[in-house]
């Protein structure tokens, strides 16, 4: 199995904080983002992280061992994720049916006749707003953005470079006419999830 290094990649992505990348999540990498199919079957060493992307497709039940979600993985596999953190009706709360729940180092367990995931700790899931099909083009697109020397460099709108004011999510805009305009044609269902992708590299998880 391979090994990222932690003294230079973020942990959960494994690209260089501070970087272009900063804010995309490269799906397709089996390694960092395994389907259900893909779970290493070891336990993860000191500085290894994977994180099993899931979608939430049910509200919430209650289980004997916390509270339980039916998701699905990127290839479109279901399964049970059970909370049983200390206050899994708390720690339930953000995960609402069409947003994602990433499991980090997550591994399976048995359920009774099932397979599925078992949350332990409340650090070692993370939620994103949004759903699968969103995440995906969200990440093509800032990567696009940032390799074309965009992203945070110019207005997102007009791509003036100059003058810039920055929303909470780090998106750049040259006033508040394009501002408004952006967030009216599709920045108001992205500037949340730009946001916890910041927040999720800025992570240090264990
Ligand atoms: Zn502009
Ligand atoms: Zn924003």
């Amino acid at each position: 199995m391979t090994t990222t290094s932690s003294a230079v990649e973020s942990p959960l992505t494994g690209w260089r904080i501070g970087t272009k990348t900063l804010y995309t999540l490269n799906l397709d990498n089996k390694t960092l983002f395994p389907d259900n199919d893909h779970i290493p079957v070891d336990p993860p060493e000191p500085d290894e992280r994977w994180v099993i992307i899931t979608e939430v497709l049910s509200n919430p039940r209650r289980h004997p061992s916390g509270q339980s979600f039916i998701v699905k993985d990127k290839i479109g596999d279901r399964f049970p994720v059970i909370f049983s953190t200390q206050n899994p009706t708390k720690d339930v709360r953000p995960y609402k049916t069409g947003r994602l729940i990433c499991l980090v180092n997550g591994s399976q367990s048995n359920f009774q006749q099932n397979v599925g995931y078992l949350v332990r700790k409340k650090s070692s899931a993370y939620m994103l707003p949004c759903n699968l099909p969103t995440l995906r083009r969200l990440s093509a697109r800032l990567q696009a953005q940032s390799d074309a020397g965009e992203f945070g460099q110019c207005c997102n709108v007009c791509k003036t470079r100059s003058g810039l004011r920055r929303c909470r999510c780090r998106t750049r805009y040259c006033g508040t006419d394009c501002q408004r305009w952006d967030w009216n044609n599709g920045h108001s269902k992205e500037c949340k999830v730009i946001e916890a992708l910041i927040v999720w590299n800025r992570t240090e998880w264990f």
